[in-house]
């Protein structure tokens, strides 16, 4: 088990810069990669199939359930998503990290399945910031905006069940917050003793 990378799962409720933080540190932190979950959900203006998510209709996605391609898989707001287990196994394998960008119901499965995954739980500083980056996406009126902050305050009180609480007041101090996490977790006696194989063979000689 010391050969293969750690599995993390990264939640937040929508509007607390989860998936720009992700982006973020994938793209500056080497032997780290985000799994690109399958939905039933229609496709958004700027998103593409395979980059996104792998854009599936019910009956494939109940076929693929059929064959247990799912490591975890849960519904949100009436769509579907799920992970592939065969991706996120093999991505392990070969020594990288692992993040799965799901929601508490998925990052719940994927601890009582394999519990060396680190839950990493992002947050707004405040109701008041979250409420105003809710509602800077469109014209929506309150009542809509009202339901999304219901969504979210439900969300957020699952952060009792991560390892890890990064809160994105600013965003590059986050950041910096998240890296920290994999950086120390890639510290730890176990992994270290895998990648330095040699060297400690060396040095005890
Ligand atoms: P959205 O449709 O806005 O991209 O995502 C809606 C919610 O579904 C987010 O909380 C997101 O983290 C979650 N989600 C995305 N992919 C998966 C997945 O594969 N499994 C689970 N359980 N949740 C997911």
């Amino acid at each position: 088990m010391s050969k293969s990378g750690t599995l993390y799962t990264v939640s937040a409720p929508s509007g607390a810069g989860k998936t720009s933080l992700v982006k973020a540190l994938i793209d500056s932190l080497a032997d780290v990669q985000v799994s690109i979950s399958h939905t039933t959900r229609a496709m958004r203006p700027g998103e593409e199939n395979g980059v996104n998510y792998h854009f599936v209709s019910q009956d494939d996605f109940q076929s693929m359930l059929g064959e247990s391609a799912f490591l975890e898989h849960a519904e949100v707001f009436g769509n579907y998503y799920g992970t592939s287990q065969a991706w996120v196994e093999k991505t392990l394998a070969k020594g990288g990290d692992v993040i799965l960008e799901i929601d508490w119901q998925g990052a719940q499965q994927v601890k009582r399945l394999m519990p060396d995954t680190l839950g990493i739980f992002i947050l707004p500083p405040s109701q008041k910031a979250l409420r105003q980056r809710l509602t800077g996406r469109g014209q929506d009126d309150d009542s809509i905006i009202d339901g999304r902050m219901a969504e979210a305050v439900s969300e957020m009180s699952h952060y009792v069940e991560a390892d890890f609480v990064v809160i994105n007041d600013d965003f590059d101090q986050a950041l910096i917050e998240f890296k920290a996490i994999l950086r120390g977790q890639r510290l730890r006696q176990a992994k270290q003793q895998h990648r330095h194989k040699e060297l400690l063979q060396e040095l005890l000689k």
